[in-house]
């Protein structure tokens, strides 16, 4: 099995490691709404995909009511 001759110094791994940068994530643009998102996703603005709507979203208080629903659920 290969094995390196000598030990990798500090500098010489810093070096290398100063090009792994997090890139930024490749975005679209939602049809319907104009909203930037992921590609190949349901857009979480308005659920659509591909012109018909996939996923029903709650409006703020609808989320409120279903989150103390999960909370009172959870407590009994
Ligand atoms: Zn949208």
């Amino acid at each position: 099995m290969a094995v390196p001759k000598r030990k990798t110094s500090k500098m010489k791994g810093r070096k290398r490691r100063t090009h792994y940068k997090a890139q930024a994530p490749t975005l679209s643009i939602c049809p319907r709404c104009k909203v930037h998102l992921r590609p190949h996703t349901a857009c979480p603005n308005c659920g659509y995909y591909r012109g018909r709507q996939v996923i029903t979203l709650l409006s703020k208080e609808e989320k409120k009511k279903a989150q103390d629903e999960a909370k009172a659920s959870g407590k009994e």
